[in-house]
């Protein structure tokens, strides 16, 4: 009985400490409805989504993946019985599409952070990791075993300093947008330094992936920056869900051999992989991201002449910076209660009081609705004294 008690107090202090902080989390009833949404039983717009290019609820894609729901699901391991033909032609457009040799399918984007930098480093490797990257990489790095060296945010020249007392094997990892402040990575000058001292460079391009680019290839492509790894989810521009990574045949040969998060679980289901297929054919045709990059040139300026302190963003993702926790948390709440939807971000996705509200654009937006966004953005933040 004491036991127990103790278990529980343990949960309950916990909790506790994250009321008392303004950090506790409550997810909210979601109906996603395109570019609105139904929440918690509320119509409103949608400004938080990761379906950047608005194909989430393409017909072509649902018709596509409703018949290969058909067949009957591979319940295994690519290894064991999972390997269907529809993971194969996956793969072959997504190394197309990031010009790489090859490339892998995870079940999520996370897993693939995981698996490629676990099968790379290890304890005889020093990671040099920007200090934003996602929790997946902080994850991915620390499993590895290997010495994790933090650069400051973007800062090539810390990068420098750190790269030349990096003791063994060297890897840079760092993201092409990153995901909570929406800026572009200085890609070029990384894989500049990385050449310089023969590091390997693994690119998380989540969300500059189908956007940025040549033929929306992403990030490293629109940087011109050669980098040998490149991780990326289907879950964002494609609109679909899952995870891959790009690289030298080489490469995903070893992850087939080592990754333990690619062998010891599920293969995609052939429905999610057929989806994202088709997701590709329909993003790699452009029109869609043109739309998408009218609207964020739209939407910037629009919150910028209201005094909306956008950071550096120079991407769909577009945060709202307000510090405090609680501030941040009133916001996202009154916002609701007024018609949009915007997500509060805070620790630990974000650093303590840099709270904010991260809204992201897609192109599937009308003009109208993010006009008449702003407008209620810019009532509420009045009453809240986030702007004047
Ligand atoms: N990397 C980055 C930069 C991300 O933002 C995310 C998702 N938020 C992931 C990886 C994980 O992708 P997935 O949702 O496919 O697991």
């Amino acid at each position: 009985m004491a036991l127990k008690r103790n278990k529980s107090k343990f949960v309950n202090d916990r909790l506790a400490y994250l009321e008392d902080n303004h950090l506790y989390r409550k997810m909210r009833q979601v109906v996603v409805q395109g570019t609105t949404a139904n929440v918690d039983g509320r119509n409103v717009i949608h400004l938080c989504s990761n379906d950047y290019l608005g194909l989430a609820h393409n017909p072509k894609i649902l018709r596509k993946a409703a018949n290969a729901l058909k067949e009957v699901s591979q319940c295994s391991s690519r290894l064991i019985a999972g390997n269907n033909p529809q993971l194969s032609e996956l793969e072959s457009s997504l190394a197309s599409h990031r010009k790489t040799e090859a490339a892998l399918v995870f079940p999520t984007g996370y897993m693939a952070n995981l698996g490629v930098v676990t099968a790379l480093a290890d304890k005889n490797s020093t990671i040099l990791s920007d200090e934003l990257n996602h929790a997946s990489i902080i994850d991915a790095c620390r499993l590895s075993g290997a010495t994790i060296k933090v650069f400051r945010h973007n800062d090539v020249e810390h990068l420098e300093e750190i790269m030349r007392k990096a003791p063994g094997r060297r890897i840079v990892i760092t993201e092409g947008i990153f995901s909570m402040d929406g800026d572009l990575s200085k890609l070029g000058e990384i894989c500049k330094i990385a050449g310089e001292y023969e590091a390997l460079t693994v690119l998380d391009d989540a969300h500059g992936d189908f956007v940025f680019g040549q033929d929306y290839s992403g990030v490293a492509s629109y940087l011109k920056a050669p980098v040998d790894v490149h991780v990326s989810s289907l879950s964002k521009s494609l609109g679909c869900f899952g995870g891959y990574v790009a690289a030298s045949a080489s490469t995903i040969e070893l992850l087939i051999n080592i990754s333990k998060q690619f062998i010891f679980t599920s293969a995609l289901p052939s429905h999610l992989c057929v989806a994202a297929s088709e997701a590709i054919n329909l993003a790699k045709r452009g029109g869609l991201q043109e739309k998408l990059h009218a609207n964020i040139a739209f939407l910037k300026e629009r919150l910028e002449d209201e005094g909306f302190i956008i950071g550096n963003s120079s991407s769909q993702i577009m945060p709202i910076m307000i510090g405090s926790e609680n501030t941040a948390m009133e916001f996202s709440t009154e916002l609701l209660r007024a018609g949009v939807f915007a997500q509060a971000i805070r620790y630990p996705t974000v650093k303590r009081g840099s709270a904010r509200l991260r809204l992201s654009v897609t192109a599937a937006h009308a003009k109208g609705q993010l006009g008449q966004a702003v407008e209620i953005l810019q009532a509420v933040g009045k009453k809240k004294k986030i702007v004047s």
